[in-house]
């Protein structure tokens, strides 16, 4: 299948990979020389732009920063050049209402859209590991499917246009609550004398267990191997969890949803990032509530 690729940054440049290793004919365009060389040499066609990826395309996928980003490549280079029918999946994580704005106005053009938002970074991306959550029609969720499977382990239909990216940050808006209650309840363990492995094996198998937990444990040394293990490098940046954070709370304003755990987690994560020069993992805001 021909499909345009848009967007091959850290995360954009290991999923192309992983469709042309499947056999489509990916024609890829970044605006940085850097990741569209990379993308070529992993076996992506070139395109020129945005514009000449799209004609000729069955589909086209975008993962870019923002949704103004993704708004303007539509708006600019895939409504004018995308042949009817043509499968818009914008991987990216942008905002629901642009989402949904993005799909009525393909859908006014005769193209079909979703919104199929990912959980997993890096690592995932190159792996071809990533859990793909999928907005739109059933027609839209039946064609992105195969495509989606080539670059993910689950690919699943979270219902109509914008739920894949309402269900990408209300699991995020968990996971920053999560952690940060794990990091400061392995600052208060620690601060009571607590050996924070022993305390990990006690939590681990009773009611406490969470993912930020079990999985990611946000000290170095307890538990599973994490970016805690690596001076917390790798992994989920502050940056990008602040990003969803953020997401999150102009969703739950327009909807007037209570989001007190959320709105705190935003607070926190506002001011790490502010304080933070490294681009550290997220894990990494357990330092802050260890003084
Ligand atoms: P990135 O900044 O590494 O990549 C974005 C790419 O888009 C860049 O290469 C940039 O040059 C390109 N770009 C920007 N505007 C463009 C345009 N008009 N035309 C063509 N290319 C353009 O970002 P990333 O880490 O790959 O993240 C992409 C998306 O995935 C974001 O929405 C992010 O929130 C989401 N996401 C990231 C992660 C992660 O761990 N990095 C995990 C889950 C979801």
């Amino acid at each position: 299948m021909k499909i345009a690729f848009i967007g091959l940054g850290n995360m954009g440049g290991g999923m192309a990979a992983n469709l042309a290793k499947a056999g489509h004919d990916v024609r890829a365009f970044d605006l940085s020389e850097e990741a569209l060389t990379r993308a070529v040499e992993a076996g992506c066609t070139r395109a020129a732009s945005a514009a000449d990826a799209v004609t000729g395309a069955e589909a086209v996928v975008t993962m870019l920063p923002a949704g103004k980003h993704v708004a303007g490549v539509y708006e600019a280079d895939v409504f004018p050049n995308a042949a009817p029918g043509t499968l818009l999946l914008d991987c990216s994580t942008i905002d629901v209402a642009t989402a949904r704005a993005n799909i009525e106005a393909a859908t006014a053009k005769g193209l079909v859209a979703v919104d199929a938002p990912v959980s997993g970074g890096i690592a995932a991306a190159n792996a071809g590991t990533l859990t793909f959550m999928v907005g739109g029609t059933d027609e839209g969720f039946a064609r992105a499917e195969p495509i989606l499977a080539k670059m993910g382990k689950a690919v699943i239909h979270a219902g109509d246009a914008g739920a894949g990216q309402g269900a990408k940050i209300c699991n995020n808006m968990l996971l920053g609550a999560s952690m940060i209650a794990t990091c400061e309840t392995l600052a208060l363990a620690q601060k009571l004398g607590l050996d924070p492995q022993k305390f990990f094996d006690i939590a681990s198998v009773s009611s406490g267990q969470c993912w930020s937990l079990t999985s990611y444990a946000p000290l170095p040394g307890v538990g599973p191997t994490t970016p805690a293990d690596n001076d917390y490098k790798g992994g989920f940046a502050a940056a990008l969890m602040l990003k969803d954070l953020r997401l999150a709370m102009e969703a739950a304003a327009s909807v007037e949803a209570d989001v007190p755990m959320g709105s705190k987690a935003r607070e926190l994560y506002e001011a790490f990032v502010a304080a933070d020069d490294g681009g550290h993992d997220f894990s990494a805001i357990i330092k802050t509530l260890q003084d």
